[in-house]
């Protein structure tokens, strides 16, 4: 089943066109990814997704059904500072099942179990200055996949890591992905990165942003 459409979206800031039609989808449980150079205008469309921006043109759907204003279905995760510095990584963890209404004892109940798998047991009480890199990102995917959105953005979410971090995250994503099949849009300007992690991979130009290409993974063999 189709999750998410969008079709010749178009997005300018004033002089600046941004997107010049955008089409693309992702189907339920598939690994996609936005492949483009810096400033082509990826954070863009994660911005209307979450409905932070609107398109000027084309039309976004999500599970059929066009999107209007701020949308909830999506779960977004930054590439940093995705975390408060002065709550606990519990109470950073618990913060986006909170702000939807849930108790803080339910959350911590429903977070706790999670941890391990998530490589931070023990680290409860830890602030995230106190965290490498790589656990506080882990920790803002726990917060992120937790909410059980209809969809996890991704944006960068290890582009501010050092290479041997983030090869490693990407193996340990990649697992969590296999273990959970979240439906997942990623974006990155990482070529491995793209080819390690997803089902299929849509190649941007530079700004204003099209399409290039299409690729399914495993790449064909020549
Ligand atoms: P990417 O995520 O691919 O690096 P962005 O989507 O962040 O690219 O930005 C694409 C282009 O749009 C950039 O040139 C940026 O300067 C411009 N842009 C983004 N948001 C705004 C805005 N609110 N006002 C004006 N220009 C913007
Ligand atoms: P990563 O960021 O991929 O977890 P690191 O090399 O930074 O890799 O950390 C490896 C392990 O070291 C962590 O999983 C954790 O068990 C431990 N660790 C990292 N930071 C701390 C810390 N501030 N206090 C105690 N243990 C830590």
């Amino acid at each position: 089943a189709v999750r998410l459409q969008l079709e010749d979206v178009r997005k300018s800031f004033g002089q600046t066109e941004v997107l010049d039609g955008v089409s693309l989808h992702v189907q339920e449980g598939e690994f996609v990814s936005i492949l483009g150079p810096s400033g082509a205008g990826k954070s863009t469309i994660f911005r209307l997704l979450t409905g932070a921006e609107r398109a000027d043109g084309g039309a976004i759907h999500m599970n059929g059904a066009p999107l209007e204003g701020r949308n909830r279905n999506m779960a977004f995760m930054p590439q940093r500072d995705a975390l408060m510095p002065w709550r606990s990584i519990l109470d950073n963890v618990t913060l986006g099942l909170e702000v939807q209404g849930m108790t803080r004892k339910a959350a911590r109940a429903k977070v706790t179990p999670l941890l391990a798998e998530f490589g931070l047991a023990g680290f409860e009480n830890h602030y995230p200055a106190q965290l490498s890199g790589g656990m506080r990102q882990r920790a803002a995917l726990l917060r992120t996949v937790v909410q059980e959105r209809n969809m996890l953005l991704l944006d960068e979410p290890f582009g501010a890591l050092d290479a041997l971090t983030r090869t490693s995250m990407q193996r340990w994503l990649e697992v969590m992905w296999k273990r959970h099949r979240w439906t997942a849009l990623l974006i990155t300007h990482d070529v491995r990165e793209a080819v390690f992690l997803s089902d299929r991979i849509y190649v941007l130009s530079a700004r204003p942003a099209r399409v290039l290409h299409e690729f399914h993974v495993p790449l064909p063999r020549p």
